[in-house]
C-alpha cells in the first residue's frame, strides 16, 4: 500500500506517551480514510494515542470491498527503511516491484516486501468477489535499514487450532509456532479466527508490547470489547490474556519488543530525520534509488507535498 491519505502528517515515533513496561488497556479508536469511491480503509497505527507496536509502525485494514465496483489499483511508489507485510482475507491482490518480481497473494499467505534503502512496487486487486485484508509495515533497525531490497512471498503459515480459535502463525513466534517471515526485531503477529464462540487464555512475552485488532465482528480482552472501529492496546508485561470471540469473528494480534530507535515518518518513508525524507521525495521525483516497476500500465504516484514541521 501507499499512504494515500491526501496530506499525510509527519509523525515521530516518540511524540506520544510511551506506555512503560507495565500492562494498559487502551483503547485506540482508528481513523477512516476512502480510497477511490469505494474501499475504506481503517488506519490503526500510527495514531496520536500510540506510533508503534514493537518494530510494527503502519497497520491498515482495508476492505470488505465487493469487487463488483471498482477494486484496489496502486500505482508505482517507492519505500524506503521498513518491510511491507501484507495479509488478505478474502481476494487476491497482484503485487509487481522494481526487482522484477510479480506475485499473486492470496488468503493464507504473506508478502514480505524489505525496502532497504529504497524499492517501489504496486498493488492491484484482482477480479473476485470481495477484498478484504491488512497491510502492516515494520520499521528496519538502523543496522539494516540501508541494505539491498528483497521480496519474498510466503504460501503458507502454520496454524494451531485450540478451543475453537484458529491460530495463523503470520510473523515470529507464538505457542511453539514459529512464521517463516524474515523479520529483522523481535516481533510477532498472529491472526485469530473464531471457529465456535470460544474463550481462551493466549500465552504472551512480558518483554512484548500487543494491540489487537478485530478485524471480522468483536472481540473481548479481559472486561474490554473492541469492534472495528478500535485497536486495543495491552502494553507490556503480561505473561498472559483471556480473550473471548464469537463463531466467525476475526482479529490481529500484533507485538514486539518496544522499538528503541526513534523513528520519523512520512508518507511511504521510514526515516531518522527530515533531512531524509527530503533526500527520498528528491530521489523519487527524480527517478533515482527507488528503480521501475515493470509491467504495470499507468502513470506512478507522485509525492505529496512534504510538511516539515521542526
Ligand atoms: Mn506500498
Amino acid at each position: 500500500m501507499s499512504d494515500l491519505i491526501a496530506k499525510p502528517q509527519l509523525s515521530d515515533s516518540k511524540d506520544c506517551p510511551l506506555a512503560g513496561d507495565h500492562p494498559v488497556l487502551q483503547k485506540i479508536q482508528t481513523r477512516d480514510a476512502q480510497i477511490g469511491e469505494h474501499l475504506t480503509i481503517r488506519r490503526a497505527l500510527p495514531n496520536a494515542q500510540r506510533r508503534m507496536i514493537g518494530a510494527w509502525c503502519f497497520f491498515d485494514h482495508f476492505g470488505p470491498l465487493n469487487l463488483k465496483t471498482d477494486g484496489l489499483n496502486i500505482a508505482p511508489h517507492p519505500h524506503m527503511g521498513l518491510q511491507t507485510f501484507t495479509w488478505t482475507l478474502h481476494g487476491e491482490i497482484l503485487h509487481r516491484d522494481s526487482l522484477g518480481s510479480k506475485q499473486i497473494i492470496k488468503p493464507g499467505q504473506v508478502n514480505l516486501m524489505t525496502s532497504g534503502q529504497g524499492i517501489s512496487h504496486s498493488e492491484e486487486s484482482l477480479p473476485d468477489s470481495v477484498l478484504h485484508g491488512v497491510q502492516l509495515w515494520i520499521a528496519l533497525p538502523g543496522s539494516l535499514r540501508h541494505m539491498d531490497p528483497e521480496f519474498a512471498h510466503y504460501p503458507t503459515v502454520p496454524e494451531r487450532l485450540h478451543q475453537g480459535l484458529q491460530l495463523q502463525i503470520i510473523a515470529g513466534e507464538f505457542w511453539g509456532e514459529r512464521a517463516p517471515a524474515k523479520v529483522h526485531s523481535p516481533l510477532v503477529g498472529v491472526a485469530l479466527n473464531a471457529q465456535e464462540n470460544t474463550e481462551v487464555v493466549l500465552p504472551l512475552n512480558p518483554s512484548f508490547e500487543y494491540g489487537i485488532l478485530p478485524l471480522v465482528g468483536e472481540c473481548t480482552l479481559e472486561d474490554h470489547t473492541v469492534d472495528l472501529s478500535s485497536l486495543l492496546y495491552l502494553g507490556c508485561g503480561r505473561k498472559q490474556v483471556s480473550l473471548r470471540m464469537r463463531l466467525g469473528a476475526q482479529a490481529l494480534l500484533i507485538g514486539g519488543e518496544p522499538f528503541k530507535e526513534e523513528i520519523v515518518m512520512w508518507w511511504n518513508f521510514v526515516a531518522r530525520s527530515e533531512a531524509e525524507l527530503l533526500d527520498a521525495v528528491r530521489d523519487w521525483e527524480e527517478g533515482d534509488r527507488f528503480g521501475h516497476v515493470q509491467g504495470y500500465s499507468g502513470d506512478r504516484l507522485h509525492a505529496p507535498e512534504i510538511n516539515c514541521h521542526k
